[in-house]
């Protein structure tokens, strides 16, 4: 019979310069320690501890154990409270961790505990190689690939709702935050608005400075906009020298204040692209569920984006709030 446990790979969460993660063994019987190491040094890294508390301490600095084997009767901490401890764990890494407990093959009520307090396994003492090798093997894998999926699910989830250049969130996920506000709107009435930003004469820049100039102005119209809003405000880039920022909670007047804001902003900023200084204007639509009767996103979004035309066909470096574009509520 062969036995090869799965060597982690492509997992960031672990400790890359640790060949594979490591069994913790905790067992105050330096003989049956001694057994154990022999039975699995050969394939594990083995970390051996006395007692329950030190288990528990050491998985609370260490990200590199795999997987717990446990003993029941120790001094200080018992396995059974070892477990019950793993298990309430906030930390999602050592509450997940594969445990397998050692118990008395004479007595079920030990084995029975351990699986109510979410044991992974048991196995029953005097130990049997081969059985301990199999059993930490398939607990030793699954839980590697568990934490892989999770891993490439964040990554993949990432990639689907991020735009690369900067960062920021895509129009999908725009479309999704706004959804949320709709649903939000649709239920307590609260509103929200969406502001459509776009940089003028952005060509002007890729034609004289080249695109890589181009790409660094996008990023930096990116770090500036999060200085200006609130966390729970969405910023997307929804196009090539186009973004996106929804506000929950915010009124057409309270958009208006911080679209004009972010206007001003960035014509006062002077961006400094590779010794060049440069100066950069855009314009801005904004729409407001309490100001329209729309009952879908793509609405909301289109009378914003008519506005931000508007503020160009006007002069653009300034805002539009309504369909005759103008800049203010005042007056
Ligand atoms: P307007 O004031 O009317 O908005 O003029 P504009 O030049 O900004 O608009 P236009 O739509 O004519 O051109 C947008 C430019 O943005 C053209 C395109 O090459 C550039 N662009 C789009 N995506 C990117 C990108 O990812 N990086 C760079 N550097 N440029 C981009
Ligand atoms: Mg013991
Ligand atoms: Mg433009
Ligand atoms: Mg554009």
């Amino acid at each position: 019979m062969s036995i090869n446990p799965a060597m982690p790979h492509n997992d960031t969460k672990r400790d890359m310069t640790a060949s594979q993660p490591s069994v913790l063994l905790a067992e105050d019987s330096a003989t049956t320690a001694t057994l154990l190491a022999k039975y699995l040094g050969a394939r594990y890294t083995l970390v051996h501890v006395h007692d329950g508390a030190q288990a528990l301490a050491h998985v609370q600095q260490d990200r590199n154990v795999g997987l717990i084997l446990t003993d029941i009767n120790m001094p200080n901490m018992t396995g059974h409270q070892l477990l019950v401890e793993i298990r309430r764990s906030k930390d999602a890494y050592i509450n997940q961790l594969p445990v397998i407990v050692m118990t008395d093959a004479e007595d079920n009520t030990d084995r029975n505990m351990a699986f109510m307090n979410g044991a992974s396994d048991f196995i029953n003492k005097p130990i049997d190689e081969l059985e301990l090798q199999a059993r930490i093997n398939v607990h030793y894998t699954l839980a590697n690939t568990i934490r892989e999926l999770e891993a490439s699910r964040q990554a993949l989830h990432h990639q689907a709702t991020t735009d690369p250049l900067t960062g920021l969130k895509n129009r999908r996920e725009f479309i999704n935050h706004a959804e949320e506000c709709l649903a939000l709107h649709k239920r307590y009435g609260t509103t929200y608005s969406v502001i459509m930003l776009d940089i003028d004469y952005f060509k002007t820049i890729n034609d004289s400075h080249g695109h890589d100039t181009g790409d660094k102005i996008l990023v930096a119209v990116s770090e500036i906009l999060p200085l200006l809003t609130r966390n729970v405000d969405t910023i997307a880039r929804i196009g090539g020298e186009e973004f996106a920022i929804l506000l929950p909670d915010t009124n057409r007047l309270g958009a208006a204040v911080l679209a004009e804001r972010m206007r001003s902003t960035i014509e006062d900023h002077d961006f400094q692209v590779g010794g060049t200084r440069l100066k950069l204007t855009v314009s801005i639509g904004i729409a407001s569920q309490d100001a329209e009767i729309v009952d879908n996103i793509g609405d909301l979004m289109r009378i914003a984006d008519k506005r931000l035309y508007l503020a160009k066909e006007l002069g653009r470096n300034r805002i539009a709030v309504n369909n005759e574009g103008k800049s203010s509520y005042t007056i």
